[in-house]
């Protein structure tokens, strides 16, 4: 069945895929309704569990004719194992730990993440006030700041920090119960209970946490129930004296549908932003998770592969592994042109994500002009040269047609994109200074 699995995956992945990260798997057997599967390593293991777990699964029991699970596991004897991201402590001490719960269970640990702590939190201009904040919260629960309120955008490191918050508590103060929610989770858990009529219960847990973190509150926004309970819940901690930490996509003012009375209490603390990383702080985060995983990660690549994603650090973080993972199981050095030709896909598609309106946008700009300027048909040569430019690059870096870039230049004829398109070409021939304005232009785009 593993064979006939094996064929069936070829056929839905590219040939680079399949090489990539199904190649390396091991049969091992199946006992029961479970298939039990080997990989060389880590990245190949978390790689595939997020991507191809489905799949593999599927394939395997539509071969079988029945349902299978699947059992991924790390091959042990490897001499050169990278540590397993779960382990925080430093490369440079490989204590060779049999394979059992690194920590005892914390048991007033709620769903914490151990491996978000604040020694592997990277400090950066964007995220120092956060930061701060949760440093200070964390070194004196309920006596700074309540509640922390932080908000940033997606993959800047809420997550991170605000379970950087509950494990450093709980170092301090193994008696605390710490407890770590998204909001969605606490609405799942609030809807079971009222089905099932245990909301005694559910009540009683939660108010007996000495410290609550609940994350991307947005989501609860327009949940009537759901921000109902939870505002009891605030308020029962908060008038106890208990440190709550909330975290948000968005400011509280800018969470739509976010009900007033909790919107308030979030501005009762302090309110602190995480800003999307500068060029620094995005190496210095690779660096760190280089190390955490015995990835060699040369600089210049680590420069690359900075400049290639522009904030989100979980997108960064994913192909920091994914060339880690080629490089391991290829068996040659991390370079340049390799994490190129790896991110070769990616990057392209990235890119082809330009839209004609960015790309008047900065013309526009450049230029001093309006975009309806842009659009319009004057015939001034400030406008023509600048529209004409706008035209091109949107032929070149965008994937619209002719007529598709006539639309969006105020409803012109296709002819008149054609013909604007030959007019920079030719100039481009004869023009330098012209060719490196649009040269600086494309790479403007290209960031
Ligand atoms: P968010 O919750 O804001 O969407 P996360 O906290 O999940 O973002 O962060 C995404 C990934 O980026 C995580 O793996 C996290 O460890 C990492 N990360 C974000 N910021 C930092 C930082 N300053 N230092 C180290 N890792 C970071
Ligand atoms: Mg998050």
């Amino acid at each position: 069945i593993w064979q006939k699995t094996l064929d069936s995956l070829k056929q839905s992945l590219t040939p680079q895929h399949f090489a990539t990260w199904i190649k390396p798997i091991r049969f091992i057997g199946v006992h029961n309704d479970v298939v039990e599967l080997e990989v060389p390593n880590r990245f190949v293991l978390d790689w595939l569990k997020k991507h191809y777990y489905g799949t593999i699964q599927e394939c395997w029991s539509n071969t079988a004719g029945a349902a299978y699970k699947i059992s991924l596991t790390v091959a042990s004897k490897t001499a050169k194992e990278p540590v397993p991201a779960a382990e925080t402590s430093p490369p440079a001490t490989p204590a060779p730990k049999p394979k059992q719960e690194k920590t005892p269970p914390r048991a007033n640990a709620y769903n914490l993440n151990s491996r978000y702590t604040f020694e592997t939190f990277v400090l950066g201009s964007s995220n120092q006030f956060a930061s701060a904040a949760a440093t200070a919260v964390a070194n004196n629960p309920a006596t700074t700041y309540n509640p922390l309120f932080i908000y940033g955008g997606v993959g800047l490191g809420k997550t991170h920090l605000v379970n950087a918050v509950g494990n450093a508590i709980l170092k301090k103060n193994p008696e605390m119960k710490v407890c770590y929610y998204t909001s969605e989770k606490f609405m799942n858990e609030l809807i079971n209970s009222l089905r099932y009529a245990k909301m005694d219960e559910f009540r009683t847990k939660f108010r007996s946490m000495d410290v609550l973190l609940i994350d991307d509150v947005q989501f609860i926004a327009g949940k009537e129930r759901t921000q109902e309970e939870f505002f009891h819940t605030f308020n029962a901690l908060y008038d106890s004296h208990k440190q709550i930490v909330v975290t948000s996509d968005k400011f509280p003012k800018e969470i739509p549908g976010l009900e007033e009375r909790l919107r308030s209490r979030f501005e009762w603390g302090l309110i602190a932003d995480i800003q999307a990383p500068d060029m620094e702080t995005k190496q210095a985060i690779l660096k760190m998770k280089a190390e955490q995983n015995g990835i060699d990660l040369p600089k210049e690549v680590a420069l690359f592969l900075a400049s290639a994603v522009s904030s989100n650090i979980r997108e960064l973080e994913g192909y920091l592994v994914r060339i880690g993972a080629y490089a391991s199981l290829t068996a040659t050095p991390i370079t340049l042109s390799m994490a190129q030709e790896v991110l070769k896909d990616i990057l392209v598609e990235k890119r082809r994500e330009l839209t004609v309106e960015e790309i008047q946008k900065l013309v526009a700009t450049h230029y001093s002009i309006k975009i309806s300027d842009l659009k319009s048909a004057k015939r001034m040569k400030a406008l023509v040269l600048p529209r004409q430019i706008a035209m091109y690059l949107s032929r070149q870096l965008t994937s619209c047609s002719y007529p598709e870039i006539g639309e969006r230049f105020g409803g012109k004829d296709h002819s008149t994109i054609i013909h604007a398109i030959k007019k920079i070409e030719k100039a481009m021939d004869e023009d330098y200074q012209l060719r490196s304005v649009i040269n600086n232009l494309k790479k403007e785009l290209s960031i």
